[in-house]
């Protein structure tokens, strides 16, 4: 099964080779999605684990016990139907095709259920019709 997350790095934590740990010691492929993280600072990085349930849950326990911090429900994409123009720049950007022009009408749909909060798609969008909506806490 595949989970996505995004992970809080504490400075001290930033050196650390995460995904070649999660592949070695728990099998577990790691698919980074977006990070942002400098030298010798916290960062964030948005990613995709792949891998057995079992796996994944004593991935998330070790990545913690690093201290990592774990979000798992980022939050949800949302399209802006009023400003959109259906340009489909925003599709060109998406990795996993959540968001896609439809035929006959060239529309731009948005598949939630593919969406991997990325957030790559925010940004593309001429027009500012892409948001986070953030889960509550
Ligand atoms: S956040 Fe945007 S670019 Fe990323 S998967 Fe979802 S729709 Fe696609
Ligand atoms: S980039 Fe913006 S305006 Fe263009 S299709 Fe995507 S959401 Fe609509």
């Amino acid at each position: 099964m595949k989970r996505r997350l995004t992970l809080h790095f504490p400075r001290e934590a930033v050196h650390q080779p995460i995904t070649y740990r999660l592949a070695v010691d728990f099998d577990i492929a790691a698919k980074i999605l977006r990070a942002q993280i400098a030298p010798n600072q916290s960062g964030t990085m948005v990613v995709e684990l792949s891998g057995d349930i079992d796996e994944l849950a004593a991935a998330e326990a070790w990545l913690e016990s690093q201290g990592l911090g774990l979000n798992r429900a980022p939050g949800q994409i949302a399209i802006d139907r009023g400003r959109c123009v259906d340009c489909g720049l925003c599709s060109s950007v998406c990795p996993s095709g959540a968001l896609a022009l439809r035929q006959p009408a060239w529309q731009l749909h948005f598949d939630a259920q593919r969406c991997l909060v990325c957030e790559q798609c925010i940004p593309s969008c001429p027009l500012d019709a892409i948001a986070l909506v953030l889960a509550p806490p």
